[in-house]
């Protein structure tokens, strides 16, 4: 646990957000400022800045609750793909210094990635 840090305290329960899913060690919730409907952040529960800092029991854990996280996200929605992806550093666009999956569903039609 950061103190300063926002995915933390929605961890926490400090903040509140809209649970997807959540395992004992990974949580997923719906973005504040959704790219699309249904985007979902994916997140381990200890705090992790970068990739390259989670074990990899950690590491596949995450990614498993991704990839049974992913379709259902894009039905929920009827979405035709989804962009799966991680902002890893500032200058790549992490702006919440935890690391987390973007699950951002894509329509057919709708303009390029993001
Ligand atoms: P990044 O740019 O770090 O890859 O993405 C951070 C994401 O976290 C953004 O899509 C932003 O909308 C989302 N976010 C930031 N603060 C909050 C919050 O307090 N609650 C939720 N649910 N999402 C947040
Ligand atoms: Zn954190």
């Amino acid at each position: 646990m950061s103190d300063d840090c926002v995915f933390c305290s929605i961890v926490a329960g400090d903040i509140p957000a809209r649970t997807v899913h959540e395992t004992d060690d990974v949580l997923a919730f719906l973005d504040a400022n959704p790219l699309a409907a249904g985007h979902t952040l994916v997140i381990p529960k200890a705090h992790a800045r970068h990739v390259g800092d989670l074990d990899s029991a950690l590491a596949s854990d995450l990614f498993d609750v991704v990839a049974e996280l992913t379709p259902r996200v894009q039905d929920a929605v009827d979405a035709d793909a989804a962009n799966v992806g991680i902002n890893d550093g500032a200058a790549a666009g992490q702006e919440v210094p935890h690391v987390h999956v973007h699950v951002i569903p894509r329509f057919e039609g709708d303009g390029g990635a993001p």
